[in-house]
């Protein structure tokens, strides 16, 4: 006797698939039948931790929490006792200006900081942040933050200032994701939320987290999706090698980047042109990290040690085309520029990453680019519906229902408040896997895999 359970295939076992995983199972319980399809050999995506030895682990991917109030990550690192959510150990481990800067930049550093941290308002001038908010209407923030950079008077304390003004534009170019901050719409600004609370990091590292998120969950490795083919009828999913499986849903968590690449070839009927649309118009940033590895030098005080840059939109493109020895010599040339640092003259080792290159990523996270409109998000999100319901009545949709989603979209590039981040990934396969749910009718109301958070 042919199985009664509903069947979904989830594309991708970064956060947003599994989440969507862990929602449809644990609010689905039996009545479904659930497969995560990854193509690397991790859970976790864009969220990666390693180990660098003797110094530790290091985020390659998504490094702070966001916020922390209903943040899904912070609240399963405090049950698994990762962190202990004490006033203290936020306060420990802030990001903040003054750790960073020369002597007589501070001043400066913080004044662009604060312009470059503005939220947008409308154009109408209603919201936003203050004073310092970017009008919807400025175009793009780099546009908005240069002209406010300017009428600070900080021209007048020299270079430090102009030096100033260029390590904030690229570290906005990090925080955004962007290519430029000219390239980043100013309305966008609008969009995006933060949770309440810090931006900290995580201690025990992403990845641990996530694998805990996995417990459970059938999840295959090493299966590239490179085809989906769907119709009134369901889904049909070939991997690559040739292997297909059917199911009544897919939920597609592949970055914007992977969709800007293969959405034409991956997809059967071609994505509607409303959603082809959004995808072209929605762009993804370079952000990539350089770890450097010191090795021990001699005396008491030197032991190994790591430290890490960040690197952004063009230079982490040049960067990601190197060879290891061009990197090393760029890596080299800026300890040069910082006699004062103990650590020049030591021998090292770089390891980098390149989420632009790297198939399975291609950029770092999304933005919304000048020209592109938030509700290209929504487009991006909205599932795709085939057909009418082929089998009206009793045990299938009822006459004239609408027919159920065939082919729907997670990841953070889906969220329209949260986009870019963790906990946007998360929510927005919650969102994916309830509407599926919503959509065939179950809901046992078991909770199987408690499911953390909400959206
Ligand atoms: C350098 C860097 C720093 C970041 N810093 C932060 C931060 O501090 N805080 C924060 O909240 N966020 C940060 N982010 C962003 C955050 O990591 C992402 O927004 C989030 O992890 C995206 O999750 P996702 O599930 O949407 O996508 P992904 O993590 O990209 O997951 C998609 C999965 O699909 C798989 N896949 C791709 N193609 C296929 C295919 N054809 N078939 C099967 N599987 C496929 C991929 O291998 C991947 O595992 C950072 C990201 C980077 C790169």
């Amino acid at each position: 006797m042919a199985s009664s359970k509903k069947k979904c295939i989830i594309i991708g076992a970064g956060y947003a698939g599994l989440a969507a995983a862990r929602t449809l199972v644990g609010e689905g319980g039996d009545r479904l039948e659930v497969v995560v399809l990854e193509a690397g050999h991790r859970v976790g995506g864009r969220a990666h931790t390693e180990s660098l030895g003797q110094c530790g682990y290091a985020e390659f991917g998504a490094t702070w929490l966001h916020g922390v109030v209903n943040h899904p990550v912070y609240e399963a690192a405090l049950r698994l006792k990762y962190m202990d959510g004490t006033e203290k150990e936020r306060a420990g481990m802030q990001w903040g200006t003054s750790q960073y800067v020369l002597e007589g930049a501070a001043a400066a550093l913080e004044g662009a900081d604060a312009l470059a941290a503005a939220k947008a308002a409308p154009a109408n001038g209603g919201g936003g942040g203050g004073s310092s908010a970017v009008p919807a209407a400025a175009g793009s923030i780099g546009t908005f933050v240069r002209q406010r950079f300017q009428q600070l008077d900080l021209a007048a304390r020299g270079n430090v200032a102009c030096d100033a003004w260029a390590w904030r534009e690229r570290l906005q170019r990090a925080i955004d994701g962007c290519h430029t901050t000219d390239d980043m719409n100013a309305a966008s600004m609008a969009e995006y939320h933060e949770l309440p609370g810090p931006n900290i990091p995580l201690p025990c590292g992403y990845q641990a987290v996530a694998e805990h998120f996995a417990e459970g969950l059938d999840i295959r490795f090493g299966q590239r999706v490179e085809r989906v083919r769907y119709d009134a009828h369901g889904v049909h999913v070939t991997v690559a090698g040739g292997a297909e499986l059917a199911a009544d849903a897919v939920i597609v968590t592949v970055s914007l980047g992977v969709l800007k690449a293969e959405h034409e070839h991956m997809f059967s009927p071609p994505l509607p042109p409303c959603k082809a649309s959004a995808i072209a118009a929605l762009a993804m940033g370079c952000v990539d990290k350089l770890f450097i590895e010191f090795g021990a030098a001699v005396g008491p005080a030197q032991a190994s040690c790591c430290a890490v840059m960040w690197i952004t939109g063009a230079d982490a493109v040049a960067m990601e085309a190197a060879t290891d020895e061009e990197v090393c010599r760029g890596v080299q040339g800026v300890l040069d520029a910082f006699p004062a640092i103990s650590l020049a003259g030591r021998p090292f080792r770089v390891r980098r990453t390149r989420w632009g290159a790297d198939p399975l990523f291609r950029g770092s996270y999304s933005y919304c680019p000048a020209g592109a409109r938030a509700a290209d998000m929504d487009a991006l999100a909205a599932p795709v519906v085939s057909g009418p319901s082929p089998n009206p009545g009793p045990g299938g949709a009822a006459g004239g229902q609408a027919a159920p989603p065939r082919v729907l979209f997670a990841g953070e590039a889906t969220h329209r408040s949260y986009f870019g981040t963790v906990h946007g990934a998360y929510f927005s396969g919650q969102r994916e896997a309830r509407r599926l749910l919503a959509a065939f009718g179950v809901h046992s109301g078991a909770h199987v895999l408690s499911s953390i958070g909400s959206a």
